[in-house]
């Protein structure tokens, strides 16, 4: 505050500005943090709209502090799915185990979240309606950094000058590749695709996965509630990625219907189904690793900078927590010691939780007839009650405490 603001109580000095590039999960709980430090946050999406996609993510261990101290746990806890069961079949569709998901995901019953994502980005969303600038339909076209600020033109034709950006524009961020060049650098493909969509439940399913698995193969159908839709999942082996498949979604729907060409159990209705799909998702399961998370006013959070991939589970948490984090690490200090301290205290949590990838989730997928026969021994070995305790990556990481205003 001036001295003009601290006789008369009234702040004059000009909000200082920035924008936010994604309005995914960082996005959003990036824009919540700055604008309690007291910046002018506004948040640029090229969606139309948020996502409401009704995949479940999780929310755990450090994350669920972050969500506390956003005031939307109790909501989220209103939205938690509970699933209850989590069955896997073998080739021919008979029963291989039964268990509980947290047995398998690291989750801790009672305490761990998983909500569909459209209700997580709508409680986010909630938080900061009121305060936030969102511009929808428009993204970043350049940042030049060669003045006093980042002066950004926008795909719409705007032109605006802000005091720090920050890339919150998921796996394949164009932020990151203004920064520091292609994705390809960045990009650790686990040798995998998957796609998503959702179908019709005419499978009776409720608050349960099942999950048919050949070598290289995974066809899941996962019910999040009891209304008539589940969430079908087709995840295959690939040892190269299909970087021509990613931006055409007919070439991607050809690519998973020759790989399980030959499947069954349900996968001939699934791919039926998909062929009709109005929200198909498909990509490479991989991570994101960048050697820096910032250049100059300009800095890199949640997937852009360090996607996890889905076999972790643990996407959504860390979105949350560098979201807290890096708008923490801002007060008192400048951009340059900000971005170096929010790196510094984050990227430890980054990296174990990155290689969770080498345990649970990832083994969910063997790629050979001898790795899936001994995933099925395991699976048949588990407990059947959840840990009371979650893997020790997720809760890895204590908050700072939070200032309010700079
Ligand atoms: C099928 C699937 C299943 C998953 N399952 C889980 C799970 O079980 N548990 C879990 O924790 N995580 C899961 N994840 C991962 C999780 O969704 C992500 O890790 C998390 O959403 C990361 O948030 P983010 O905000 O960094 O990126 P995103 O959620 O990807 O958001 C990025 C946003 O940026 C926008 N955008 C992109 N480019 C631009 C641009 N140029 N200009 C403006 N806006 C742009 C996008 O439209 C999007 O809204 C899953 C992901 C997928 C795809």
């Amino acid at each position: 505050m001036t001295l003009t603001d601290q006789l008369t109580g009234v702040r004059t000095t000009p909000r200082r500005e920035v924008l936010i590039s994604g309005a995914g999960i960082a996005g959003p709980a990036l824009a919540f943090w700055l604008n309690r430090r007291g910046y002018a946050v506004t948040v640029v999406e090229k969606a139309g709209t948020l996502r409401s996609g009704g995949y479940p993510v999780d929310v755990r261990g450090t994350a669920l502090e972050v969500v506390r101290r956003m005031g939307i746990l109790p909501r989220l806890r209103d939205a938690h799915i509970d699933l209850r069961r989590l069955t896997f079949l073998g080739g021919d569709g008979g029963e291989v185990a039964s268990v509980h998901p947290y047995t398998v995901t690291g989750g801790v019953a009672g305490r761990d979240l998983e909500v569909r994502r459209g209700d997580l980005t709508d409680a986010l969303r909630t938080a900061v309606s009121d305060d936030v600038e969102f511009l929808f339909n428009d993204s970043v076209d350049t940042l030049d950094q060669s003045g006093h600020g980042v002066d950004v033109t926008f795909s719409g034709g705007g032109r605006r000058t802000f005091d720090m950006v920050f890339g919150a524009d998921g796996t394949h961020s164009r932020t990151r590749e203004m920064l520091f060049g292609p994705e390809e650098r960045f990009h650790r493909y686990l040798g995998h695709c998957f796609a998503v969509f959702t179908m019709r439940n005419t499978f009776g399913l409720s608050h349960e996965t099942v999950m048919w698995n050949t070598p290289g193969r995974a066809a899941a159908l996962y019910a999040v509630g009891d209304d008539d839709e589940v969430h079908a999942f087709l995840d295959f082996a690939r040892p190269e990625p299909p970087y021509d498949a990613f931006r055409n979604p007919e070439a991607q729907r050809d690519l998973v219907a020759a790989a399980f060409a030959d499947a069954g159990w349900e996968v001939p209705g699934m791919l039926a189904a998909m062929r009709d799909a109005d929200d198909l998702f498909f990509d490479g399961v991989s991570q994101i690793r960048v050697p820096r998370w910032s250049s100059g006013r300009v800095a890199l959070v949640g997937d852009a900078a360090y996607a996890p991939s889905f076999l972790t589970g643990q996407g959504t948490s860390l979105a949350l927590v560098g979201a807290y984090m890096l708008a923490a690490s801002l007060a008192g200090r400048d951009h340059t010691a900000g971005f170096a301290a929010y790196e510094q205290d984050t990227r430890e949590f980054v990296t174990v939780n990155q290689g969770l990838v080498g345990e649970g989730g990832a083994t969910l997928f063997p790629a050979t007839a001898e790795a899936l026969a001994q995933r099925d021994e395991r699976l048949r070995g588990l407990r059947t009650v959840p840990a009371a305790q979650g893997r020790p990556a997720h809760s890895a990481l204590t908050l700072p405490e939070f200032m309010p205003m700079t």
